[in-house]
């Protein structure tokens, strides 16, 4: 398998099949394994082989298959699936760290991973340093001799900076900090986070992976050793493992998700130039236009690839924001994203309505701001429905 392109790995990589010889991976729907013999059960106590299972909070053979395979596409040595995107982030970071040592993280972040950075962290006694993710010297300048992780979204939300991997993990490896990359607006299908020196890769598989909006999931990607020795461990003890049957929606969307994320991608790069301009936006924000901050770290670190996210910033504040929502006739109000279903958040009002003003504004979380995860539906009828519901927006 080591030698397929990543299109083979997605559709073969870490099938298993049973005695019947299915095509279509089996979901092994079953919390428990019979043991042949109580010295049997002893024996996989003391030692577990790699295809040998316990009890589902530990390992599932319809789990290990969809591990195997997005470990194979992001070039990772291990995974391990976790029950949501937060229990990867949680488990990742809580799994390594002890009271006395120090984070270095990016500000923008995820709501929830924010929450864990800031308010839980702190609790346990490890402290968290913020900077500016675009910022190298920053990132250097807060590096301390105890720097145990830092933690980024390569591409953050919703303002979709892109942080440079190879630079903050070379900053970060200098104190022997380890690297973790939050990677979901990045995908999987255009990330080379671990080639370029991030040591441990996250997605919330609810994303890009599941796809269709169906299921919750998540997955921590590293060496051999870092997920079965500090990551299975925590994981297996505390809960956060992911269900075989959100496994097996999991697995199926990787079969797909080449295709759908290179789609919706192509199409999101053609809508921001379509609104770029446009009378009634102060910015149309999009990794994959030229006239990105980051532009050039976007060709060298994603090959050009700007992912399935834009954001547009309306003139007419939170009024025009929600006057164009309500306008929309194919994209839905919601706030998950990488879905085949185009979806339109209001960041200020929802993912990030918690946050005080100030952090808000400094963060770029306009009353304008609206986040546009764009789906597989066709590119013309999204362009002519954004540009129908700004029309609205701005009479
Ligand atoms: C959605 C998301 C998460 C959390 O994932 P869940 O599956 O919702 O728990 C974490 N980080 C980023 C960047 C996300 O977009």
């Amino acid at each position: 398998m080591s030698d397929w392109n990543k299109r083979t790995k997605l559709v073969h990589g870490g099938t298993r099949r049973s005695q019947y010889n299915e095509v279509s991976e089996a979901i092994y729907l079953t919390q428990g394994f019979v043991y042949d013999s109580a010295e049997q059960a002893e024996a996989r106590f003391i030692e577990t082989g790699p295809d040998e299972f316990i009890y589902a909070r530990y390992g599932n053979p319809t789990v290990a298959m969809f591990e195997e395979r997005i470990a194979a596409l992001e070039g990772a040595e291990d995974a391990f699936a976790t029950a949501s995107g937060m229990a990867a982030v949680s488990g990742a970071l809580t799994s390594m760290l002890q009271a006395g040592d120090h984070v270095v993280s990016a500000k923008a972040l995820f709501g929830s991973c924010l929450y864990i950075l800031e308010n839980i962290l702190s609790r346990y006694g490890v402290e968290v340093t913020f900077v500016d993710g675009t910022d190298l010297a920053a990132w250097k300048a807060a590096m301390r001799p105890n720097t145990k992780a830092v933690f980024f979204e390569s591409m953050s939300n919703p303002t979709l900076e892109v942080i440079n991997v190879a630079a903050v993990a070379q900053i970060a490896h200098e104190v022997g900090a380890i690297v973790v990359v939050d990677n979901v607006f990045s995908t999987p299908v255009f990330s080379e986070a671990i080639a370029q020196g991030a040591d441990v890769v996250i997605y919330s598989a609810t994303k890009h992976i599941d796809g269709q909006g169906r299921a919750l999931g998540g997955v921590i990607l590293g060496t051999k050793d870092f997920i079965r020795g500090t990551v299975e461990p925590y994981m297996k003890h505390t809960g956060g493992s992911m269900s075989p049957f959100n496994a097996w929606v999991m697995l199926k969307g990787l079969e797909t998700i080449d295709l759908r994320v290179r789609a919706q991608a192509e199409s999101a790069l053609a809508i921001a130039q379509a609104l770029e301009g446009h009378a009634a936006l102060q910015r149309t924000i999009y990794p994959g236009l030229a006239s990105h901050a980051q532009s050039a770290l976007v060709q060298k670190q994603l090959g050009g690839k700007g992912g399935t996210v834009l954001s547009i910033d309306l003139k007419g504040g939170q009024s025009a924001a929600f006057k164009f929502l309500n306008a929309l006739e194919i994209a839905v109000i919601s706030n998950n994203l990488g879905d085949a279903k185009s979806i339109a958040t209001h960041p200020a009002t929802t993912t990030h309505q918690r946050l005080p003003d100030d952090q808000k504004k400094d963060l770029g979380i306009t009353p304008g701001l609206v986040r546009f995860s764009v789906g597989l539906e066709d590119t013309q009828d999204l362009i002519d429905d954004i540009t129908r519901a700004l029309a609205t927006a701005e009479s």
